[in-house]
């Protein structure tokens, strides 16, 4: 018995004026074959497959494929996406007779010339392997489902979480739901609502109890429990896309045990409570002034106002220009109110900036100039500061990611350097990746646990690392490629109506 196994895998974001290419591709890692299962058997949905598929007691090989994955940003451009797609089939190709194929997929990525790659990807998969042959994928809880994709995969396996501490998880479902086709001999059926509604992501915290998405991810787990279920999802989509056949969706497999129309009912009745509830989905936003000061009066010392002992951190996301969204990560908006601050333990914030790096490592750890900042990516939304600042670190942004969206992946921003201006500390990295995540900062020599104010560039994700530690959580107001209230602005593509562009009965 051969399996084969892959992985595509970018969120798009088609507000980033900058296309995603070969090289942003190649940056991240690009795996194949048998270096594809060593690399990448303890990481990720492919760690939850390799693991998963080595458990089985029968006699298996599992054939790599391609490993394909960018950070979250601009559309592919199409030069991109045909080597992605061919590279994807020749290597299925060539891997002669397989008896199923297993693919990890994001479900959001966007290219110039295709606004459904994993439908695009799943329909060549299914025109090379036949209709005999189960392929099932797994996907991103902000994945745009389209029907192609669900009409050419005998089963979809959706993220249960968000912040997404439950992507490995995932892998071994996806596994556990092939298993129950492929060896049990059972029939899957897809049950598929498309919803004409995006929600922002703030929100959508599926960890927080007093959170509707909370509610959401129980059901899910208790549905997926019943011995024929497959597979019980929501997607609530990627929102940044300005694409025919944006919607939420929800989704349900069942097996041929399943009691008669027991899909159908749950898959409708989850869509009615998703939209019955979708303004639960509306965030507070509060300006960026605003959470900035609290953030100085919490990072007093204790002796001036000893009512706020213990951790003094405040976590501010600046969800607009969140890079885990496919901002561009150069947003100077929160740094230009953290400098009006003496603060009194450090102030961190982070900014995608190629050149910068590269004119501090000229200048040299310790030298100091007159810099100006950010605004090299997306100069038609943000502005650049000019700031005397002195180069305090340089350091290679590389680290193991952990926690949301990731299970053990190698991250890689390149070059990055600490510029210090009074008590805030500007990480700069010369590539986008998470511009949340205490690996990154620790990379740095920084303890983003203990600092005053650290700015996270995530809507949500970032609470699974800090809704422990911090004293208070604000998200801001700002400008960016990833705003929570993006249905202000002019998207021409999308279906309509749409809610929350339409209102809707
Ligand atoms: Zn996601």
């Amino acid at each position: 018995m051969r399996i084969a196994i892959g992985q595509l895998w970018q969120e798009s974001n088609t507000l980033n004026p900058l296309p995603t290419t070969c090289a942003d591709f190649e940056a991240f890692g690009i795996f194949q074959g048998a270096d594809l299962i060593e690399r990448f058997a303890e990481t990720n949905e492919l760690g939850g497959f390799i693991q998963s598929l080595q458990a089985w007691p029968e006699r298996k090989e599992i054939v790599g494929l391609m490993r394909f994955a960018a950070w979250p940003g601009g559309p592919v451009d199409t030069t991109t996406f045909n080597m992605l797609m061919d590279r994807m089939i020749d290597t299925l190709q060539s891997a002669g007779k397989v008896d199923a194929v297993l693919l990890a997929l994001h479900g959001s990525m966007v290219a110039e010339c295709e606004p459904d790659v994993e439908g695009y990807l799943l329909q060549r998969v299914r025109e090379l392997v036949g209709p005999a042959i189960p392929v099932v994928g797994t996907l991103d809880l902000h994945a745009n489902i389209t029907q192609r994709m669900v009409d050419n995969a005998e089963c979809l396996v959706l993220y249960h979480t968000a912040p997404h501490v439950d992507v490995m998880s995932t892998g071994r479902r996806g596994a556990k739901a092939l298993r129950k086709i492929l060896i049990e001999g059972r029939k899957p059926v897809t049950s598929f609502r498309k919803l004409p509604m995006v929600v922002p992501a703030e929100r959508a915290n599926t960890q927080d109890p007093d959170s509707f998405s909370y509610g959401i991810r129980k059901l899910l787990e208790s549905w997926e429990r019943n011995h024929f279920v497959l597979s019980a999802g929501l997607a609530t989509v990627q929102p940044w896309l300005d694409i025919p056949d944006l919607g939420s969706s929800t989704l349900v497999v069942c097996s041929d045990q399943a009691p008669a129309s027991w899909g159908e009912h749950a898959c409708a009745e989850l869509a009615t409570n998703v939209w019955d509830h979708r303004r639960d989905y509306l965030p507070t936003l509060v300006d960026i002034s605003t959470a900035v000061r609290a953030a100085f009066d919490a990072a007093r010392p204790a002796d001036e106002c000893s009512e706020l002992a213990g951790s003094p951190l405040t976590v501010i996301s600046d969800s607009a220009d969140a890079t885990t969204s496919g901002s561009t990560g150069d947003s100077t908006a929160v740094l230009s109110e953290l400098i009006k601050y003496e603060w009194p333990r450090p102030a961190l914030v982070t900014l995608v900036g190629p050149e910068t790096v590269a004119e501090a490592e000229a200048h040299g750890s310790g030298a100091e100039w007159t810099a100006t900042l950010g605004a090299t990516r997306n100069p038609r939304v943000f502005k650049p500061i000019t700031l005397p600042v002195r180069v305090q670190n340089i350091f290679d942004a590389k680290f193991i990611l952990s926690g949301h969206l990731a299970e053990k992946l190698p991250i890689d921003m390149g070059r990055a350097v600490v510029l210090m201006y009074k008590n805030v500390h500007i990480i700069v990295t010369s590539r986008s990746g998470p511009h949340f995540a205490p690996q990154l900062f620790q990379s740095a020599g920084l303890d983003p646990f203990t600092a005053s104010v650290l700015i996270a560039k995530s809507p949500c994700g970032f609470r699974a690392a800090y809704a422990d530690h911090a004293k208070q959580i604000f998200v801001v107001r700002a400008p960016g490629c990833a705003p929570s209230d993006f249905w202000t602005l002019p998207f021409t593509g999308i279906p309509r109506p749409l809610w929350p562009w339409d209102e809707m009965a």
